[in-house]
């Protein structure tokens, strides 16, 4: 599973690392500082989480 963050979209609300915190990872405003990542295995569920969670819909889960 892979992750992409679209920072253009993302509006620091801090959801996705507020609900996913070992997967997610904000900087000190708030943003996700993540842009593309693999999901390490047995975080995929928290990854999905945290990206439902986001208000915006700036984070994109690709699948295997
Ligand atoms: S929840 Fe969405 S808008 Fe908020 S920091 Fe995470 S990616 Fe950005």
């Amino acid at each position: 599973m892979k992750i992409v963050v679209d920072p253009a979209v993302c509006t620091g609300h801090a959801q996705c690392a507020s609900l996913a915190p070992d997967v997610y990872t904000v900087d000190d405003h708030g943003y996700n500082a993540l842009r593309a990542f693999t999901v390490t295995s047995g975080l995929e569920e928290h990854a999905r989480a945290g990206a439902i969670s986001c208000p915006e819909g700036a984070i994109t889960v690709l699948d295997d």
